[in-house]
């Protein structure tokens, strides 16, 4: 019989009556990233989902590794069916887990018994199967506490399931179930880990980026494009929302003072980026700004940036350390993108003596000189939307 996938789902097995919306969520991303990988079929029982190929070239390599960055899942393994027979049981296992029993020195057997008909208790089948492996193989060891290899046994509703320990998996919840939200994506390191962290407290995100053409060049869009299509691995498909900003931060560099550049700048994505959300049923903003990294991001230049939006902004990264923000995105594979050397907007009018405690009266004095609404509406009118979906693997 063949090899399947099961998918362990996460802390939404614990979330009651919304239960159902959760697994028909997880169910459907399921479907779509195994889809690259041939013809599965889908279903979820018992808090497990079952992925199961439905021809003889399906990739399970392949759909596998996709799955293990699926947020809801917390462990996956690939698990062989067999008859739901006690001597199938054990012939499956010797055969399927031969590798791992053959190098283990201590096991054991657990059974889950979710058919109640089946005529022996998870004890009794745990115990005929490690009686008859550890008889089978004698380098092993029975160890109930603390043992190398376990060798799990289900006993489902159609089938039997003979699979070894779990891999982790993504954890999280599933993209979608907590509503959407905007994230402003910048091609540097940090915005791609708040994305990616976001995302998996289970919100859907539009992208936003600001785009300061000639001053920052093709590359650099291209950059974020490649940088937002790598997210899709977790977040699933997203619009990016391309906001040109060059008329907006000439005029700042004319008429306000250089030291408070940054600042006035980045008020206007926060401005628009909360115009784009509310165009698109976001509920809140989305940056990668970290405490005391730069200039504008004292507790000050926070305050003074975040007052012009009134959505919730939600900064993942605040409080985390740079090596540890690289680490993320090494692991969740944005860094290389990352450190591409092309150029963001925010570098461009970056002011020689940036004010570090600013406050909001200073502010929006200084952005009298500006027309706000004017420009604002020609900066909405020129976006520019790309869309990135989940890719064939090559
Ligand atoms: P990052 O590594 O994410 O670029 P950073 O440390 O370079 O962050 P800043 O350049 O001050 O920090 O930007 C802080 C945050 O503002 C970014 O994490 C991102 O959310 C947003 N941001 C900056 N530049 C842009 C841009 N061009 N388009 C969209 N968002 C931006
Ligand atoms: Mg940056």
């Amino acid at each position: 019989m063949e090899e399947i996938i099961l998918c362990k789902l996460g802390e939404m097995v614990l979330k009651g009556l919304n239960r159902r919306n959760f697994e028909d969520r997880l169910v459907k991303t399921v479907k779509r990233r195994v889809k690259h990988y041939g013809q599965f079929k889908v279903y979820v029982r018992q808090s497990t989902i079952y992925v199961e190929p439905q021809a003889e070239d399906c990739d399970m390599d392949g759909a596998f590794d996709a799955l293990k960055v699926v947020f809801g899942i917390v462990g996956l393994s690939r698990a062989k069916a067999c008859p739901k027979d006690k001597d199938a049981f054990v012939d499956c296992a010797k055969s399927y887990l031969d590798a791992q029993l053959s190098a283990a020195k201590t096991f054991k057997v657990e059974a889950k018994r979710a058919d109640k008909s089946f005529p022996l208790t998870s004890i009794e089948l745990s115990q005929y199967v490690g009686g008859e492996l550890d008889e089978a193989y004698p380098n092993l060891q029975v160890d109930v506490h603390n043992p190398e290899l376990t060798v799990r046994l289900e006993v489902r509703d159609y089938a039997g399931y003979v699979h070894a320990d779990p891999e982790p998996g993504a954890g999280g919840l599933p993209v979608g179930i907590n509503g959407k939200a905007a994230a402003l994506l910048s091609g540097g390191i940090d915005s791609p880990v708040a994305c990616y962290m976001i995302a998996k407290r289970g919100i859907n995100l539009e992208l936003v980026h600001f785009f300061s053409y000639p001053y920052t060049s093709e590359e650099a869009k291209e950059k974020v494009i490649q940088l937002a299509q790598e997210l899709t691995a977790y977040c699933g498909r997203m619009t990016i929302h391309i906001i040109p900003f060059t008329e907006i931060q000439e005029e700042i560099r004319r008429a306000c003072p250089e030291n408070l550049f940054t600042l006035v700048m980045r008020r206007f994505m926060m401005r628009l980026s909360q115009a784009v959300a509310e165009q698109t049923d976001c509920k809140a903003l989305v940056t990668g700004e970290c405490l005391g990294q730069v200039a504008s991001q004292t507790l000050e230049a926070m305050q003074v940036t975040g007052a012009v939006a009134s959505m919730p902004i939600l900064r993942p990264v605040v409080g985390m350390d740079k090596e540890e923000i690289i680490r993320t995105a090494r692991r969740i594979g944005t860094f290389d993108t990352s450190i591409l050397p092309y150029e963001d907007c925010c570098t461009v009018f970056t002011p020689r003596h940036p004010k570090t405690h600013p406050t909001l009266a200073e502010l929006e004095e200084a952005e009298q000189a500006l027309d706000i609404q004017g420009l604002m509406e020609r900066a909405l009118a020129g976006i520019e939307l790309v869309k990135v979906t989940v890719q064939d693997p090559d």
